[in-house]
């Protein structure tokens, strides 16, 4: 994985005083490949003009970038056609936009939406705003003590209530990774579709949302190596046929009179206003590059670097690792006797060692496990046993300062 590493250029930065940067948060956001770089400069050179409006050769370069970038993703994650392949902001806006326009027509008081205990609050919030809305409840698979969620905790509270179901493939806290196919699987049997949140996975699994039988699949661009604010949304064409958009504007439309308005075909139905162009042009690069990389070796070396950090740290006294259900991917939380997480970051930050720390956007996980916030470290491709060293260097001071 060293040529790898060698593709991101600010790997090579150097902090102060000399100290070499491992960054090891890339759950919450990954780094990016110098051909990345390039095609969001090479837009802005080249080829910066509005899309699908005007016949001139800019425009039309503009419109080959943004749309090169939704074929990509259709072969990328094997959905049946473009037309279910939703531009979007990222996962949370997917995540919203499925609330909008699937769930909250089709929710009535009683009626159910099943999450799990272990969701980012963007898997939660926006269905909390529909329940309430609606009078509908959001009801919540919890989580094991290793942090695994059960599939016959999933199957018990499907109901015949339950609307539509949502959960992570991989959780950002944890790194837990869930038995999505078999979830589908059993909300299938009751015919309740589900909408997996993939902010996590794209990078370290391959996905393949027709073997998975997913109805909606979102995720982040900025997670798979990509800039930020461009996402996809995957979305089952029936599916997206029959719901309605929820935000109106240019591109959306088929006609506009005052007597009424006609909506465009899918996807664009869902893409109201000027898009993030350079940011789909960049999109597009960013599965280029993933696509050029074994992904197997890929996750076989974040799992020798999980092994390997996760192995040193359970020799630290007084640190405890919250989350080790088998088969997660390589993140690791956890906390310290007598230190406080942001401490913990503060001090590893002082070695050039990145990490995050706090709730990750997940309260209810955090309240689960009786903590307020945990510390982080998430792995990429590009990192390496040097990253795992630092790591642990660091780890075994803070416990000789506070031990
Ligand atoms: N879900 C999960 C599991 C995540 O890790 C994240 C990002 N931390 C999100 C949703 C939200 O993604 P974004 O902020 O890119 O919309």
């Amino acid at each position: 994985m060293e040529r790898v590493r060698a593709d991101f250029p600010i790997l090579s930065e150097t902090l102060a005083e000399g100290r070499r940067l491992a960054y090891l948060d890339n759950a919450a956001t990954t780094q990016k490949p110098l051909s990345v770089i390039r095609a969001s400069d090479d837009y802005y050179r080249h080829a910066n003009a509005n899309v699908h409006r005007a016949i001139h050769a800019l425009s039309q370069r503009a419109t080959r970038a943004y749309e090169s970038a939704r074929d990509r993703m259709v072969d990328f994650i094997n959905a049946a056609s473009r037309d279910e392949i939703v531009h979007t902001r990222g996962t949370t806006d997917g995540i919203n936009l499925v609330a909008q326009c699937y769930a909250r027509p089709r929710l009535a008081a009683g009626d159910e939406i099943l999450i799990t205990e272990l969701e980012h609050h963007s898997n939660i919030v926006p269905w909390q705003m529909v329940a309430e809305a609606t009078g509908a409840h959001v009801v919540v698979v919890p989580v094991e003590d290793d942090g695994s969620v059960s599939l016959a905790a999933f199957e018990q509270r499907l109901s015949d209530r339950t609307v539509i179901a949502a959960i992570a493939h991989i959780s950002n806290a944890l790194g837990t990774v869930l038995p999505v196919a078999e979830m589908i699987a059993a909300a299938h049997r009751r015919d309740v579709p589900v909408l997996v949140d993939g902010a996590q996975a794209m990078a370290h699994t391959p996905v393949d949302v027709r073997a998975l039988g997913a109805d909606f699949y979102a995720m982040s661009g900025h997670k798979i190596f990509a800039p930020t604010g461009f996402g996809v949304l995957y979305g089952r064409r029936e599916l997206l046929e029959a719901m309605p958009p929820y935000q109106g504007g240019g591109d959306m439309i088929e006609t506009v009179s005052f007597a009424g308005t006609t909506y465009n075909e899918l996807p664009y139905k869902f893409e109201a206003g000027t898009p993030n162009i350079a940011g789909a042009a960049a999109f597009g690069a960013a599965l280029e590059y993933v696509g050029g990389l074994d992904l197997d070796a890929v996750a076989a070396h974040e799992h020798a670097l999980l092994e390997s950090a996760t192995a040193a740290m359970n020799e630290i006294d007084g640190l405890r690792i919250i989350g080790t259900a088998p088969g997660k991917a390589a993140i690791i939380s956890f906390v310290m006797d007598g230190v406080h997480a942001h401490d913990i970051g503060t001090l590893l930050d002082e070695t050039g060692v990145a990490i995050r720390t706090g709730h990750h956007c997940a309260m209810p996980l955090m309240e689960r496990f009786g903590v307020s916030a945990t510390a982080r470290a998430s792995f990429a491709a590009y990192n390496d046993q040097a990253d795992v060293d630092a790591l642990i260097k660091g780890l075994h001071s803070i416990q000789r300062i506070f031990g």
